[in-house]
């Protein structure tokens, strides 16, 4: 391998390009926070073009040769770019991130304005700081210092970068960009930067994010709410009844109860099982922090709490509804009830399989005098793993220690992205560099950066590029 150091200091060349550039780092992502990018608010679509023509006109900036705005499909528009590397044997790696931030209103709780960003000691502060410009601007930066670092006028691999423009609303259009764009997306492996690390002080490359898929489930009794001094007791109650089926959802363990939920489950090795016990895991911390004031943590029995979150599926209640909440009381049998469930799978669960499986438990449990009705929103997220072992995984833990100063360890994430439509659509391996914290507050009020760790981010991804260009991937 070669060694980047300037001589006599053992500092990687890499480091002192990215601390070169670091203010105006902030400076320029600063700028492209306060674009209002949410892809969720048709209001705010025209934002969204205008932050990926301000990406565009950046890249072009930063010598990319080829730099386009996609909106030629039903998606937002998306940035594309890419930069061939001197060398035409080396491999092609794709990155992947998206410009659109989660919504955010003052209102909501934020202490700050969302969109008039702000340096707050080693914080970055602002709706999507972290969460993903953040992190776009950090492969910006690394690969900066990836040039500077080499003397090279090109990347040591062919790079190419796609910034999705409606990831925080879903992805729905992301297949046709990938099918419209297939040949200028080709490439031998995806850099997903759009993950984060268990802690600060303990450094892990994401290898795996859980699927999932939404059901809702509406009991109908009824047309018109009842007297519940005429009617009830002699009639069924839609509430009572929707309630005893999210009961009956989960057994005493905390085990799903649907009838084949687990079948496909794919269990993880006892390698990653022992590496993710070696994690640090302050449960008081991480009650009150990160899961802001919850009391007490619950799920499956017989895991523990990482593991719940990565390796195993869930069904959660996200809202049940039905009947009168308003003040006082109102004496009747409600006509209907409505529940909102989303399952977050596993690989190899397939989002279509459980949608089936709930809908058999549904019907199985709809007692006589209800009808039901199940929906999903949509055909769900498949879940992705990456090889733990792989040369590529390796190669991007081996980047993250060198900026990190410390051994990088396998994790997973319990979100869902589009992950699994990135790799079986462009058919190339994927793994993930990202650097945010779970106290980032990403897709919440107050959501910040810390701007160290970004900048140790942008430094690792300029090692990659020379470590893949060295080795390929
Ligand atoms: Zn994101």
């Amino acid at each position: 391998m070669t060694t980047t150091a300037e001589p006599g200091t053992g500092t990687p060349r890499e480091r002192d390009e990215v601390a070169r550039r670091a203010d105006a780092f902030v400076e320029d992502l600063s700028e492209w926070l306060r674009i209002p990018s949410i892809s969720a608010d048709p209001g705010h679509h025209g934002d969204v073009a205008r932050s990926a023509q301000w990406l565009a006109e950046r890249l072009r900036a930063e010598g990319w040769p080829q730099v386009e705005i996609w909106d030629d499909t039903e998606a937002l528009p998306a940035v594309f770019a890419s930069w061939p590397a001197a060398d035409s044997g080396a491999p092609t790696v794709l990155v992947y991130g998206h410009h659109d931030v989660q919504p955010a209103d003052l209102e909501d709780g934020w202490s700050f304005e969302p969109f008039a960003p702000e340096v707050v000691g080693e914080e970055l502060r602002g709706r999507g700081a972290s969460d993903d410009k953040g992190h776009l601007a950090m492969v910006r930066l690394g690969l900066a210092a990836h040039l500077a670092a080499t003397g090279s006028g090109a990347p040591a691999v062919h790079l190419k970068f796609l910034a999705e423009g409606e990831e925080e609303s879903g992805s729905a259009h992301l297949g046709a960009l990938l099918a419209a764009h297939r040949e200028a997306l080709a490439c031998d492996a995806i850099v997903v930067t759009d993950t984060g690390m268990v802690g600060r002080d303990a450094p892990t490359v994401c290898t795996g994010m859980r699927g999932m898929v939404d059901t809702e489930v509406v009991f109908r009794g009824a047309t018109v709410d009842l007297h519940s001094g005429q009617f009830g007791g002699a009639v069924p109650n839609p509430v009572t009844e929707l309630a005893r089926l999210v009961a009956a959802l989960h057994d005493e363990r905390g085990r799903v109860q649907i009838p084949g939920f687990y079948d496909d489950v794919r269990l993880p090795s006892d390698v990653e099982r022992a590496s993710w016990a070696a994690l640090p895991f302050d449960e008081p911390e991480w009650l009150a922090v990160s899961a802001a004031g919850a009391q007490a943590t619950a799920g499956e029995d017989g895991w523990s709490t990482y593991e719940r979150l990565w390796a195993r599926p869930t069904a959660e209640v996200n809202g049940l509804h039905g009947g009168y909440a308003g003040p006082g009381h109102k004496t009747i049998v409600p006509h209907g009830a409505t529940l909102k469930l989303t399952f977050r799978l596993v690989a190899d669960q397939d989002p279509a399989t459980i949608a089936a499986a709930v809908r058999a438990f549904v019907e199985e449990r709809t007692p006589a005098g209800i009808s039901a009705e199940v929906t999903t929103s949509g055909p769900g997220v498949p879940p992705l793993i990456c090889e733990v072992d792989s040369a590529l995984v390796g190669s991007i833990r081996e980047a993250m220690g060198q900026a990190l100063g410390a051994d990088v360890l396998p994790a997973r994430e319990g979100g869902s992205g589009p992950e699994a439509l990135l790799a079986t659509e462009l058919a190339a391996p994927l793994a993930f560099l990202g650097v945010m914290l779970p106290s980032d507050r990403i897709h919440a009020p107050d959501e910040r950066a810390v701007l160290p760790l970004l900048l140790s981010g942008a430094e690792a991804t300029a090692h990659l590029w020379r470590l893949l260009g060295e080795r390929g991937v």
